[in-house]
């Protein structure tokens, strides 16, 4: 039986999850779940879990929550804040935590969790662009292990051999190709891109998640964070690291190995399916997730990226290859940017220009501990903050 604690329980990745979850009652037991202001959403998962914890973002909302299970005579314990956090995901019977807080929030908890030696079921990908070299290393030290839930690395992680060891050379692997659906704006008007709404960028032609990443995925933002993500799990050097876009989703990804062989994963787009894989390991279980239907397939195609369209993903490449804290300025700087546009105080071209503002105006520095990392993305926010106001209006 595996115990889990499931953070960011009340988005898309956290709904995935507890789905898989429920269809499987005699492998998993819900220890914790996190969620930071969705309070009815949490409530009923605690009825139907019944997790030992909960845990919410202040004393308001545990306040709500608490009288809502005792209304449902529902004996879950409320706690909140970011010890609280941390705390769940490490606590000694968890033996399994799917980090699913989105952005660099989600850092501390996945950090802990990763100290506690646990097997860390990955989502948050923000963990691993703001402090990879941090995470890698804890996670060795401690005898934890990371499992990928990012549909890419899971795809990644299916088709590399089993026993990699982080050489790519020593398995006969001369590249990893990260896939991309390009987003809704892969052939929209470049002369029309400023004016582009909130509501159209959330729009996602494949897949449904939530707000955040759905933007990230509309500048291609998703896939250069991705490709750091990718940098650090699998100890791949990023020119080893392509991108190809593949607008229907279906191949995840890919492992190019030297002898021409090309290995893919396929599967309908949902995140139910990588969830699984990890969440059954080693054996293969039930997702829900619909069987690929090869004779709805007739059109996969590919193209390359265009960088004059997606001006964050090149900031990505450029922030991996300069390494250091650049992903972590990168990543600071984009999350402000993107509320920023969810907001509707500046445009969707200015998510770019802030990235780019934010990567020029620092030292970019090599940082090796928590609180040095999490004091330079405060430092950003508040630059990207500033940046951000001078361009509204
Ligand atoms: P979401 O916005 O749907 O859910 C985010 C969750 O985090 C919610 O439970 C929310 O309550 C919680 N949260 C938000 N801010 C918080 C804070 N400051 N402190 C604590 N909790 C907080 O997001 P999502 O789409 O489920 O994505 C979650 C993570 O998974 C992201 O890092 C994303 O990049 C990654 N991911 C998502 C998908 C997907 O299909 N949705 C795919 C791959 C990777
Ligand atoms: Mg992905």
């Amino acid at each position: 039986m595996q115990v889990l604690t499931i953070l960011g329980a009340t988005g898309s990745i956290g709904v995935s999850t507890l789905d898989v979850v429920a269809r499987h009652p005699n492998r998993f037991r819900i220890f914790a779940l996190t969620g930071h202001h969705q309070i009815d959403k949490l409530a009923a998962q605690c009825l139907q879990f019944s997790p030992r914890f909960a845990v919410v973002a202040n004393a308001q909302n545990a306040a709500k929550l608490t009288q809502l299970l005792q209304q449902n005579h529902c004996a879950t314990e409320v706690l909140y804040g970011e010890q609280a956090l941390i705390d769940v995901a490490s606590a000694d019977e968890v033996t399994g935590v799917m980090a699913a807080i989105v952005g660099a929030a989600g850092l501390p908890s996945a950090l802990a969790a990763a100290k506690a030696g646990k097997t860390i079921f990955l989502a948050n990908k923000e963990t691993l662009v703001v402090s990879g070299s941090l995470f890698m290393q804890t996670l060795a030290q401690h005898n934890a292990r990371v499992l990928p839930i990012d549909s890419e690395h899971n795809a990644i992680f299916q088709v590399l051999p089993r026993d990699y060891s982080g050489c790519l050379n020593a398995h006969g692997i001369e590249s990893i190709i990260l896939t991309a659906s390009g987003g809704p704006f892969l052939h929209s008007d470049l002369n029309n891109m400023a004016q582009i709404t909130p509501e159209q960028a959330v729009k996602h032609p494949n897949w449904s998640m939530g707000k955040k990443i759905s933007v990230d995925s509309a500048t291609m933002m998703n896939k250069g964070l991705e490709l750091i993500e990718a940098h650090w799990l699998f100890h791949c050097p990023p020119e080893k690291l392509e991108v190809v876009i593949h607008p229907q989703s279906v191949i995840h990804s890919m492992v190019r190995y030297i002898d021409g062989s090309v290995l893919a994963q396929l599967g309908n787009p949902d995140m139910r399916t990588p969830i699984a894989y990890c969440l059954g390991l080693p054996e293969r279980i039930q997702s829900g997730v619909n069987a690929l239907d090869f004779s709805k397939l007739a059109d996969l195609s590919f193209c390359e990226p265009d960088f004059a369209r997606f001006p964050c993903l090149k900031l990505a490449y450029d922030a991996l290859n300069a390494g250091g804290s650049a992903p972590c300025v990168l990543n600071a700087a984009n999350e402000i940017a993107v509320a920023e546009f969810l907001a509707g105080h500046i445009r969707f071209t200015d998510i770019a220009r802030v990235v780019a503002h934010c990567l020029e105006h620092h030292d970019l520095s090599s940082l090796n501990n928590i609180d040095d990392l999490l004091a330079l993305d405060k430092n950003v926010r508040q630059q990207a903050q500033t940046f951000s106001g001078s361009l509204k209006g």
